[in-house]
């Protein structure tokens, strides 16, 4: 069921009146700075006047370790038994940055089987999570522009640093930088932000300008060793295995950003990314334009995600192997990616 707006304030505020009612904030695995971002302004507005909890389904990337009380953000895979715990006693659960269950990661289960009130925000395509609640829109940067909306709507006095910086960091990582999905209202929400004081250059200098050594490298190797052009399909391709990534001490969240880098070239407007990770092969997908590359995703590579960033994986193949698959599908598709440019 929608959460219309007009039932905000009241479906929070008896929330916040019980203050023993526990909230527990759920991100989508392998979370990225709008799923962190989006759930610590959530940590923050709710721990003001309840118990709240931050539990990921997997380990959070390092360049959002700086993000103030992101330690209190728990690990599924390391805390099982806490983490359990925690949803036992849970009376709300907020689902974010995601709309299908298995984005959930290994929590699919414990959050279909808890009888907590369920509500999920989120700004993608085609929501499917069996949620009692929804604030779904996918006409907004982020999920953290929804969160910014939804305190707003009930409290607009209750805007922290904290919770502004969050906020910013989510729209500020799925934008790009405010390249892309960018619409007039982002705007107006960043300059309320900047009103809050938040320190725009500090947070962009501690989420772009940290790569380690490794990373660096990784970065270089990939795209001069491992990068395929397909220029008919104004494509490229970077396809790195584990061993490559296991040469360049590969930790979560150090490939963030390279499936855009391609997008740069004269003439390519589809850039993705295969990499094997955790045993399974994880693809990113990008496009400019008119391309719907989320369809390819969505098609052939168990995924989905916006129109012009999808991502997909593939449970049986090989990087490589995954690399011929993929090249015979953007043949097969070259009429309708050609007709869509
Ligand atoms: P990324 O390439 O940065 O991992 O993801 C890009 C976009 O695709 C994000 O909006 C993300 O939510 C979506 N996405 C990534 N992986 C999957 C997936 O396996 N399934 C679906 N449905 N969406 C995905
Ligand atoms: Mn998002």
């Amino acid at each position: 069921m929608k959460l219309p707006d007009n039932k905000i304030k009241s479906f929070v505020e008896n929330i916040q009146s019980q203050r023993e009612k526990n909230v527990v904030i759920v991100p989508h695995v392998n979370p990225d700075g709008d799923a962190i971002g989006a759930s610590m302004a959530l940590y923050h507005y709710f721990s003001a006047t309840n118990k709240c909890s931050v539990i990921a389904p997997s380990s959070s990337p390092e360049f959002l370790k700086w993000m103030p009380q992101s330690e209190i953000v728990l690990d599924y895979q390391e805390n099982k038994e806490s983490c359990e715990a925690i949803f036992s006693k849970a009376d709300l659960i907020i689902i974010a940055d995601h709309n299908a269950a298995n984005r959930s990661g290994d929590l699919e289960l414990l959050i279909a089987n808890n009888s907590a009130i369920k509500l999920m925000i989120d700004h993608h395509p085609e929501p499917s999570y069996p949620v009692d609640y929804q604030i779904s829109c996918t006409k907004v940067s982020s999920t953290a522009e929804l969160v910014f909306n939804f305190i707003n709507t009930i409290n607009p006095q209750s805007f922290t640093i904290d919770i502004a910086s969050a906020i910013y960091v989510g729209i500020m990582t799925d934008t790009g930088n405010f390249m892309h999905n960018v619409q007039p209202d982002t705007f107006k929400i960043v300059s309320q932000l900047i009103a809050l004081n938040i320190d725009r250059e500090q947070i962009y200098d501690k989420v772009f300008n940290n790569y380690s050594v490794d990373r660096m490298r990784l970065m270089g190797y990939a795209l001069s060793k491992k990068m395929m052009i397909l220029k008919d399909l104004g494509t490229a391709i970077l396809y790195l295995d584990k061993n490559e990534l296991e040469e360049f001490n590969y930790k979560i969240g150090d490939t963030e950003g390279f499936v855009n880098m391609p997008l740069a070239i004269k003439g390519i407007n589809i850039s993705i990314l295969i990499m094997e990770r955790d045993g399974v092969v994880k693809m990113s997908f990008r496009s400019k334009g008119a391309v719907a590359i989320n369809t390819i995703a969505k098609k052939y590579f168990n995924g989905g995600g916006h129109m012009n960033a999808a991502g997909g994986m593939e449970p049986d193949l090989s990087v490589d192997q995954t690399l011929v698959k993929l090249i015979e599908i953007l043949k097969q598709n070259a009429n309708l990616l050609d007709e869509l440019k």
